[in-house]
């Protein structure tokens, strides 16, 4: 058991306080390897499985090292994704809110170049980006990294997998030479050793065991002929109930399928895959992290990197070719201590996958059995929230205590009945418990918000 705590590091007494306010007390076994040596200066390569924290590492790390009154760009992190680019900055922006005016940008595809290129020109000391867009904006300089002095590749094992070994490459190029370089990864390949030769400075290498037998997921399996695969999740998703899952399929079709065909059973579920619009995806992701969808059917590519935290359920819909991606899927359940389920589905022509699962991670399956069950429409699977979808964001100066305000105001709902308010720059999300859904939509539509009336939607509601 770990016991250090972050008030042991030598941080800045307000960002400490920060960080117990956030909730964190002790370090997770990543961070207490990895923090004292990134906190010295020195590079670090540090490999441990997904949901150990590694974004808090770092991003303590390059915190500290920052001139709040210097506005050039002093650090950068590069993501494989927009959603795990998006993660990362919210993650820097609540650790950043120890002080006042720290300046942290997302710069990722599938949006707007023009507001980046402006929001770089008012200055900004934190970038948190896809090699893609981060290399167009270097080419074109609207950033420039002379002051850079902490440069952290994120899930560079993904990015690699993904292909962005070049673009990564030049995307460093535009760095000083003289700078921290922080990689992270969750496996150790040849490839990632040799990125960290090419870009490191004598790195310090830490990596954490992966506890295979990891008790906080339970694993089952269930043999299901191909045909009945479905039904089979139907079952699942019946018995279990869980609160939030995601089912794993090995195609976009499938992805697609199994959605359409849960949706049209009753579930509230909705697919994940790379064919959506990135508006769509996100709309998607805020739903289900308030509660307002339960489940997500995803492929792996979509749902790299993403932190959705107390997931209760993953469910295989089909084996993955890899043991590898096998123990990615189930580690995104039984985080930070908490139970989760993992849940198989395994016809006979995946025994052989399953064969080398089971020598990957040191166990052996043994069979559960699945009763038959009657996909039908006859009973609603509903979340406890819905989300309402306001035209109008931080553009329009919204900010969460507005909609708190004239959810609860005149006639108004009791706070305790209003979940997760999401604000993006042009609209808002709000999770509702379901009983007081219509009496919310009322009142945001007859109400005012920042003196303003905006036109409010249900986000698929059922
Ligand atoms: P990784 O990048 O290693 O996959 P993340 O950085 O996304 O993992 O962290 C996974 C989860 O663990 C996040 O929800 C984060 O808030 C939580 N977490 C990180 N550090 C701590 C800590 N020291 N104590 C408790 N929870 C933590
Ligand atoms: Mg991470």
């Amino acid at each position: 058991m770990n016991t250090v705590e972050f008030s042991a590091l030598p941080l800045k007494p307000a960002l400490l306080e920060n960080i117990s306010s956030l909730g964190y007390s002790h370090l997770t076994p990543i961070q207490a390897e990895s923090l004292p040596h990134i906190l010295e200066g020195r590079d670090v390569i540090a490999q441990a499985q997904t949901g150990s924290g590694k974004t808090l590492a770092f991003g303590i790390g390059l915190l500290s090292r920052l001139d709040i009154d210097d506005f050039h760009v002093q650090a950068m992190v590069v993501c494989p994704t927009r959603e795990l680019a998006d993660q990362v900055c919210k993650a820097i922006r609540q650790l950043a809110r120890f002080t006042q005016n720290i300046k942290v940008l997302a710069l990722c595809g599938g949006t707007p170049f023009a507001p980046q290129r402006d929001s770089l020109e008012h200055g900004v000391h934190i970038v948190v980006g896809t090699p893609g867009r981060l290399q167009e904006h270097l080419q074109k300089h609207s950033l420039r990294l002379d002051h850079l002095k902490v440069l952290v590749l994120d899930e560079a094992d993904r990015m690699l997998d993904m292909g962005f070994s070049d673009s990564v490459s030049d995307v460093i190029s535009y760095a000083p030479n003289h700078r921290q370089t922080l990689l992270f990864s969750a496996t150790f390949a040849e490839p990632i050793r040799q990125m960290s030769q090419k870009f490191q400075f004598k790195p310090l290498t830490v990596s954490i065991e992966q506890h295979h037998n990891d008790t906080s997921i339970e694993q089952h399996f269930y043999k299901v002929d191909k045909a009945k695969r479905l039904n089979a999740l139907g079952y699942l998703l019946a018995y279990h109930r869980p609160e939030s899952s995601v089912v794993f399929c090995n195609t976009k079709r499938d992805c697609q399928d199994v959605a359409d065909t849960l949706d049209n059973c009753g579930f509230s579920v909705q697919a994940l895959h790379g064919d959506l619009e990135q508006k769509h995806r996100d709309q998607i992701l805020v739903r289900f992290a308030n509660k307002s969808c339960s489940i997500l059917v995803a492929t792996d590519v979509a749902a790299r990197g993403l932190d959705i935290q107390d997931m209760q359920a993953v469910i295989n819909y089909e084996l993955p070719w890899d043991a590898e991606v096998y123990l990615h899927r189930i580690g995104r359940t039984g985080r930070a201590g908490k139970k989760g389920l993992a849940l198989s589905l395994c016809s006979d022509a995946e025994l052989n996958r399953l064969k080398s699962i089971e020598e990957y991670l040191n166990i052996s399956a043994h069979w559960d059995d699945i009763a038959p069950f009657k996909l039908s429409y006859e009973e609603r699977f509903q979340p406890e929230m819905v989300s309402l979808w306001i035209d109008g964001g931080r553009k329009q100066k919204i900010r969460p205590g507005d909609i708190l305000g004239a959810l609860t105001g005149d006639n108004g709902i009791a706070g305790s009945e209003v979940g997760k308010i999401d604000v993006f720059d042009q609209q808002t999300y709000v999770a509702i418990k379901r009983a007081s859904a219509d009496q919310a939509l009322t009142c945001l539509r007859q109400g005012k918000i920042k003196g303003r009336s905006f036109k409010v939607h249900k986000s698929g509601w059922k």
